[in-house]
């Protein structure tokens, strides 16, 4: 038996409703908001998300799905969305052919991790993006979507987290006095600290090792050191917050694990397995679109994990389904006009289906049962001879003929 790839997942029915639930909603709220969607490549030149995500970042030196093509180019397979995005903000010059450059995105990420309950090598995300736009405001948009997606999704127990890491002005007087404060407790810290003491610093508040924890939460916060623009901006960005009703807290450790972010950051957390995790999660990337090449632009935007999003809907989000009706033949005169009649039906836009290998009548009516039809029709020789058609309302067993011209419509009526 070949199976799928450890740390992937099929996504079957039963399940997949509850996708394309979240898919829809995420969908019309972006589209409220005026964000349009993009989508590009899973699999892009290795290069963009080394430069994009950062070489020191984990995803880069541990995660990536990266290997020689037949060509010799080195591709990844996507760990994230946001450098894609701006690859293609860039290279179709969408500055100017859009009306404003605010993007989304839905599709497969791919990280090579340990897999664990809830997480996965290959797992989705929604991805929303901001580009060339700077106002506090927009920061305060872009927070407001995720926290009515959150919201439109009927997940409670949620809390908004947000934090400013300064930019490149006012970053290296940070670091200078984090690395201060930490003085003789680095050599205390793990590994993995002490290779960002080095490379960045910033992002020793994203280390999960418990006895670290003590020396980390001593640490200055990053909002104790920002300049008067980053100060100003981060205080708009609350004040909008406020405006909206919309309640947070700001967590000094909100740093996020990747290189580009610069002032804002934020996530939404809730519970999920049993634990509080990020639900969505994201920040200002200023620096980014000029980074990989293109006009000195900022940028904002936010992923959510849409297997986290699944995981949190409440147990009774009522489901679109899409009701059904079931045409059940009775010999081969009846067989003949069933099939004329779901093809009728499909055609007025109404889902139906027949079973199309020649089976008793009981088996069909099983049938019917088991995809859960909401009206059967019952197409026999006595029904032709009276220019009928037998239909069974599902819900209550009622049973009626029907006259042969009417019976879309009867059908529509008891569907709607
Ligand atoms: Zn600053
Ligand atoms: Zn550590």
């Amino acid at each position: 038996m070949i199976t799928a790839l450890r740390g992937t997942h099929d996504i079957l029915p039963g399940e997949v409703e509850k996708w394309q639930h979240v898919e829809r909603i995420a969908r019309q709220l972006c589209e409220r908001y005026g964000y349009v969607e993009v989508r590009t490549p899973v699999i892009e030149r290795e290069e963009l998300f080394s430069k994009g995500t950062g070489e020191t970042t984990d995803i880069v030196q541990k995660e990536m799905y990266s290997f020689e093509d037949k060509g010799g180019d080195r591709v990844t397979l996507r760990p994230e969305a946001t450098p894609s995005l701006v690859r293609a903000f860039i290279e179709h010059n969408l500055e100017h052919t859009l009306p404003s450059a605010k993007l989304y995105m839905m599709g497969p990420m791919f990280r090579y991790e340990r897999p664990q309950k809830g997480r996965y090598r290959q797992f989705h995300q929604l991805d929303v993006e901001v580009f060339a736009l700077s106002d506090p405001a927009i920061d305060a948009e872009v927070i407001d979507l995720a926290w009515r997606l959150i919201e439109a999704l009927g997940i409670k127990q949620t809390e908004l987290v947000i934090n400013s890491v300064g930019c490149k002005e006012c970053r290296p007087k940070f670091h200078e006095a984090l690395l201060a404060a930490l003085g003789d407790d680095l050599p205390k810290l793990c590994g993995d600290c002490q290779r960002r003491a080095k490379t960045n610093p910033l992002r020793i508040y994203d280390c999960k090792v418990p006895a670290d924890q003590p020396i980390i939460d001593a640490l200055p916060h990053s909002i104790d050191y920002l300049c008067e623009p980053c100060k100003t901006h981060f205080t708009a960005v609350q004040a909008h917050l406020t405006s909206w009703e919309i309640p947070w807290r700001i967590s000094h450790r909100l740093v996020r694990g990747l290189d580009y972010y610069v002032r804002t950051t934020f996530e939404i957390l809730g519970e999920t397995l049993g634990a509080q995790n990020a639900l969505l999660g994201g920040g200002r990337y200023d620096g980014l679109v000029k980074q990989l090449g293109g006009p000195d632009r900022p940028g904002i935007g936010f992923a959510a994990g849409l297997e986290r999003l699944v995981l949190a809907l409440p147990e009774d989000t009522t489901l679109a389904t899409t009701p059904r009706a079931f045409v059940v033949a009775i010999g081969d005169d009846g067989r003949a006009e069933a099939i004329k009649l779901v093809r009728e039906l499909r055609r007025a836009g109404l889902a139906a289906q027949m079973e199309y290998d020649a089976r008793g009548v009981k088996a069909q009516m099983k049938r019917a049962d088991r995809v859960q039809a909401r009206v059967t029709l019952i197409v026999g020789g006595d029904e032709l001879a009276r220019g009928e058609v037998t239909l069974r309302d599902m819900s209550n067993g009622e049973q009626r003929g029907v006259v042969r011209a009417a019976v879309v419509d009867e059908v529509r009526k008891l569907m709607s």
